[in-house]
């Protein structure tokens, strides 16, 4: 994709469009993790590394997950979304992804926990981002996942923005400098064209 133009969007941040719908969905976290019993796509690198670590891994998988590492992954397949351009989708075993654990915890976060990391050292960048993801260039939501998830955002009361409820994993995602031009644009964009204050 050219990184200077996209169809719908003006704003752009280190490479990646910016929906600005981000701003004002509403949304409710409140289940116990079934984004997770879908896998996820991770980029090759990322598969190289969890690979790369996967003496530390299989000690903490417990009886519900696989040891076998030739199982943990998904063929290899092009996609343009993702930094290397080749995503690795996760196996999800038991109805789940081949990582989470039977109480519902990733093993990736846990070992990294484990370790005194950062917890998001060596968790997919899609994990880390949903319910947002980047779609076409684009940093967006993805209601298609949502949608098709039984609990996710289906309280009737959503008090946050999706934006509100990510903001540690935009700053993740972005770098703290960066998210401060993210910030600067929320702010251009709602008092533009929603008529709300900024804050
Ligand atoms: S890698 Fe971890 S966070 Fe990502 S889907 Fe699997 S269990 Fe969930
Ligand atoms: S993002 Fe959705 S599916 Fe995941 S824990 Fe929150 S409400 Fe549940």
């Amino acid at each position: 994709m050219d990184t200077n133009t996209h169809p719908k969007f003006t704003k752009e941040i280190n490479g990646v469009f910016i929906d600005p719908q981000i701003f004002t969905f509403k949304f409710s976290c409140m289940c116990g993790g079934e984004c997770c019993n879908y896998g996820v796509y991770t980029d090759l690198k990322e598969h190289e590394m969890i690979i790369s670590i996967k003496d530390k891994i299989i000690p903490l998988l417990d009886e519900t997950q696989i040891k076998d590492v030739d199982e943990w992954f998904e063929e290899p397949e092009e996609d343009e979304d993702f930094e290397s351009g080749v995503a690795v989708g996760t196996e999800v075993p038991n109805g789940k992804c081949t990582f989470l654990d039977k109480n519902g915890l990733c093993t990736l976060q846990k070992l990294a926990i484990s370790e005194g990391e950062h917890k998001w050292k060596y968790k997919p960048i899609y994990c880390v981002l949903f319910p947002l993801t980047v779609f076409e260039g684009a940093l967006t939501i993805d209601d298609e996942h949502i949608d098709r998830l039984k609990t996710c955002s289906k309280e009737p009361i959503k008090v946050t923005t999706i934006y509100d409820a990510c903001k540690e994993e935009l700053i993740h995602f972005f770098g703290e400098e960066k998210f401060i031009e993210l910030e600067n644009y929320k702010n251009e964009y709602l008092s533009e064209y929603s008529g709300v204050e900024k804050k």
